[in-house]
């Protein structure tokens, strides 16, 4: 995995550590080998597998040892399922960012010091926030919505490249 934006999303889905083990998989690999590699406990790297192996990242080959009746388990990256995974995720998110950008258009934004609420949420409370006790006023929301723009075409550009 040389794309440092695929990288990045994933330590944002799950988290760096993940990354690590994924990208220690660039060959097949036992779970001892992998916590002696990253230096860390078996239990750990055990942990991080399974949780790659619930979203379909990496599969496993079990053998057992007849002599001690012992498993192993030879873990491989599915590299497919990889490039699947980040493109769900981000997907998602687009979703997210278009439903965001879509409330921020439509309708008043307010705020108090605490928090942004819509203009239904304000009327319910009279305007003053019920957490900081402070009156919610009209905010300019124009920079937020460049941001969530900026951010829809950034992952756009990013799913058409790959
Ligand atoms: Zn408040």
């Amino acid at each position: 995995m040389d794309n440092e934006l695929l990288v990045n999303i994933l330590a944002e889905s799950m988290s760096k550590d993940h990354v690590t083990v994924i990208e220690k998989l660039s060959e097949p690999k036992r779970d001892e080998e992998l916590a002696a590699e990253l230096n860390v406990k078996e239990t750990i790297v055990r942990t991080l597998l399974n949780d790659l192996h619930v979203k379909s990242l990496v599969e496993y080959e079990r053998t057992k040892n007849k002599k001690t009746g012992w498993y192993t388990y030879l873990w491989k990256k599915r590299d497919n399922k990889v490039m699947e995974y980040i493109n769900n995720y981000l997907q998602n998110r687009l979703d997210g960012l278009y439903q965001t950008l879509n409330e921020e258009k439509n309708g008043m934004i307010f705020k108090c010091s605490c928090s942004r609420v819509s203009f239904e949420k304000a009327t319910n409370t009279d305007f003053i926030c019920p957490e900081c006790n402070e009156p919610y006023l009209a905010f300019d929301n124009s920079k937020e919505i460049s941001e969530i723009e900026t951010e829809i075409a950034k992952i756009n550009n990013f799913l058409r490249s790959v």
